[in-house]
Parts: structure tokens; sequence; C-alpha cells
């Protein structure tokens, strides 16, 4: 199994895609949770992204591309995965279609989750003072939804157009918008 997971920021990718992943007994891949965790352990990649996340600018292509294909050819990978955050931009979507050429195989379904932005930037706000996120701050969040808008959201015509988007509802509990997504997976894949 071989899927993505996508939405705006604050509709709660990585809280399903730990989830889901689970349920298919495949790794979540999260890209962000990998430059985060470079970030706090203050390592070179760590010292280069984190005025990018902070500012709630995207990391370059070319980092983030060679991160993402470092993680799928690690062996716990190879049996499938679910890529939460990646890709992002154009480039890193051909980047992503040449791995996938290269090691002959492919994206078995997209999942977009999908929700008005307004009610996410409430959620942000909130998630910020629980979790203290460096980049969770209004000014950040605003530019983060900006990017969004630009460079991911565009992205989701290419999936759709592939046949491989899977759109589910994103608001709502954390168990009631996973049923939603796996019941949309398993109609799909079946
Ligand atoms: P996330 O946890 O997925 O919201 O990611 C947090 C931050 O990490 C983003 O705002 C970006 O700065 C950076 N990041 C994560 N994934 C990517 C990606 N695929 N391309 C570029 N930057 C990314």
């Amino acid at each position: 199994m071989r899927l993505l997971i996508m939405g705006p920021p604050g509709v709660g990718k990585g809280t399903q895609a730990k989830g889901i992943a689970e349920h298919y007994g495949v790794p979540a891949i999260s890209t962000g949770d990998i430059f985060r965790a470079n970030v706090k352990n203050k390592t070179p990649l760590g010292l280069e992204v984190a005025r990018i996340m902070e500012e709630g600018g995207y990391v370059p292509d070319e980092i983030t591309d060679s991160i993402v294909n470092d993680r799928l050819a690690a062996p716990d990978a190879a049996g499938g995965w679910l890529l939460d955050g990646y890709p992002r931009t154009p480039g890193q979507v051909a980047s992503l279609d040449a791995e996938l050429a290269r090691t002959g195989t492919a994206i078995d379904a997209v999942i977009s989750l999908v929700a008005d932005q307004a009610p996410l930037i409430e959620r942000l706000l909130k998630r910020a003072q629980i979790e203290g996120r460096a980049d969770d701050n209004a000014e950040t969040i605003a530019r983060r939804m900006e990017v969004y808008n630009e460079a991911t959201d565009p992205l989701l015509a290419t999936y759709r157009e592939r046949g491989l988007l899977v759109e589910v509802d994103g608001i709502g509990g954390i168990e009631e918008v996973a049923a939603r997504i796996t019941a949309a997976l398993d109609a799909r894949l079946a």
C-alpha cells in the first residue's frame, strides 16, 4: 500500500496519517516530523531549515527530495508507506514520480482531507498554545496557508487527473474522520 495524505495546514494530516498507516501496516513518513527532529537535535540539516520553517516557507526541493528518497529506501518502507506532507510542490511530484519509476512501484491512492481554512486557523492557534511549535503563531500560520494555496493545492488537480484522488471531509472527531478515510480507501481499493 503506497499512499499520500494531503490537505491544508491544521486539517489533521499528521494525526490521521499515523492511524491510517497503522491500519494498513505501513510506516507513516512525515517530512515535517523529520525536519522538526533535525531542528531539535541541531543537526546540519536542522540548522539549515530552522529559519525556513519558522517563517512558514518550504524547504528547497533538492533537500526535501533527497531526504524522502533516502527514507523510502529504508527496509521498513519496502512493502509500502504513507507519505504525510510530501510532495508539496510540482518539483517534488516529479521527483517522487521518478523515484517510483526507478523502483517499479506506484501510488495506490492520494487522500485529500478537505476543510474550510478559517476553522483550521483557529485550530492551529490552539495547537500553538498546547504544543508550542515554533511555526505555530498567527503570522506564520497565515504564511503557511498562503504557501499551501499557491504551491500545494494545485497538486490535487494533478492527482485527480490521474484518478488517484480520494477526497474526505476532514472536519469531525479523530475517529470519525479516520473511519471516513478507511471506508473511502477500502471502497476504492477493493
Ligand atoms: P508539516 O508538519 O507537514 O506541516 O511541515 C512543517 C514544515 O516543514 C513546513 O511548513 C515546511 O517548512 C517544512 N516541510 C515539511 N514538508 C515539506 C515539503 N514536502 N517541502 C518543503 N517543506 C516541507
